[in-house]
């Protein structure tokens, strides 16, 4: 048999691959008029305009009722868990699988981090709500893992029933879909990234959204030194007490990018979701895998298929051969779980009282530990990432399929 041709391998990267003229006319549109920043700059009686646009096209893309912009993912994930009031003494419920911020935010706002597994779809198993929630539990931090939505019903009802706060953690899935309605809508408050990797990118960036006005106030005065501007007021009237907030303000410079790129989310999304299809499609039904499960097929964004292998021994060749084939296949994506990260293996934060975890005797605790997670290692030593992304074409994905059933074939000695 003659070996098939080889293709190059093909380009990764989704928004920044889309910079383009749009995020030029913005920028310099900034540039021009000397506004860098977002609360004033010429004209006392105009705020400048790219922030607050970014805010109101942002909002209207969810579909919630308020959107704060901020200086990254993380910020954002600071701010939201300052505006619910979580702070020292307070737990906070995450999955092990999720990315640094995940965890080391919720210790920033002197919270403690619990750590959750996931299923197979990658994302919290909603069942984790129950067994981990204590009475200081406060909230539940729900990340949307690479462009796949986590269950939100159940994971709302199990929290809510218990009050706490559900946070949804969007820096990965902007325009990602759970039933119709735009993640970010399923939870009290919800952040996004800007970040470089991110669907849609200015380099740094990232975004608040709530429907709750008191903790859309409260939101702003964390990422503004504690004040309430009169850009804000004009929609929520100021309620809430100022308190000593941080300093998370989004640039001009920022917005005039994101705003370009948030335009072009749902272009980005449809050309994943059709060559994905043309990949999972022929991915069906194989013996000793499957693919990552997803709650709403026809909500996800599409940029990164899973597969799923039965033998985690086979993963490691599977990897390889793919690999040697030019196809771009990580088996994790910058993410590798909480309990094997140095900060967790210390246990440290910026000064010894900081640490949520100094009243431990003996560290790392049984929740801190590989062995207290058999779920989440099970998975993630068992699965292959297919990133997708702006630059490929029809062609890539079909060649990605054919590599797949080849290599299937290889590794689980099928013939040829
Ligand atoms: C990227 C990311 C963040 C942090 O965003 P930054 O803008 O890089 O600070 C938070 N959570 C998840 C799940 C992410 O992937």
């Amino acid at each position: 048999m003659t070996a098939p041709a080889l293709r190059p391998r093909p380009v990764p990267g989704l928004g920044f691959q889309a910079i383009g003229a749009e995020e030029e006319a913005l920028v310099l549109d900034v540039l021009r008029r000397k506004e860098p920043f977002r609360y004033y700059g010429g004209d006392p009686a105009k705020p400048p305009p790219m922030t607050a646009q970014l805010e109101k096209e942002f909002r209207e893309y969810i579909g919630t009722d308020y959107a704060l912009a901020v200086t990254s993912g993380s910020a954002a994930l600071e701010v939201a868990m300052a505006a619910c009031g979580i702070g020292p003494g307070d737990e906070v419920i995450v999955t092990a699988w999720s990315w640094i911020a995940c965890f080391t935010t919720i210790v920033r706002v002197g919270a403690r981090p619990v750590l959750a597994e996931i299923d197979e779809s990658l994302n919290l198993d909603p069942k984790e709500i129950a067994r981990l929630t204590t009475p200081k539990t406060r909230a539940v931090i729900v990340v949307h893992y690479q462009g796949v939505a986590a269950a939100m019903e159940p994971v709302e009802l199990e929290a809510h029933r218990r009050g706490l706060y559900v946070i949804e953690d969007c820096a990965q899935s902007l325009g990602t879909r759970y039933r119709g309605r735009q993640i970010g809508t399923w939870s009290d408050i919800a952040t996004f990234s800007f970040q470089y990797n991110k669907v849609a990118t200015a380099g740094e960036g990232g975004m608040i959204v709530t429907r709750d006005q008191r903790l859309y106030e409260r939101a702003v005065r964390m990422s503004d030194l504690g004040s309430y501007r009169p850009v804000h007021a004009a929609q929520v009237p100021a309620k809430e007490p100022a308190f000593a907030g941080g300093q998370f303000r989004m640039s001009e410079l920022t917005a005039a990018v994101a705003l370009a790129q948030l335009r072009k989310v749902d272009r980005i999304r449809a050309h994943c979701r059709a060559l994905q299809a043309r990949v999972v499609g022929r991915l069906q039904g194989l013996k000793g895998l499957k693919l990552r499960p997803v709650a709403d097929p026809a909500g996800d964004f599409g940029f990164e298929p899973y597969l799923l292998l039965d033998d985690p021994a086979l993963v490691g060749p599977f990897r390889d051969k793919l690999d040697a084939r030019n196809v771009n296949c990580g088996q994790r994506t910058g993410t590798y779980p909480q309990y094997n990260r140095d900060y967790v293996k210390t246990g440290l934060a910026h000064a010894p009282g900081a640490s949520p975890f100094r009243e431990f005797k003996d560290w790392p605790a049984p929740g801190y530990r590989p062995e207290d997670f058999p779920r989440t290692e099970d998975l993630t030593k068992r699965f292959i990432a297919l990133p997708l992304g702006w630059l490929y074409t029809e062609a890539d994905a079909d060649y990605i399929a054919d590599a797949v059933l080849a290599v299937h074939r290889e590794v689980l000695g099928l013939g040829c």
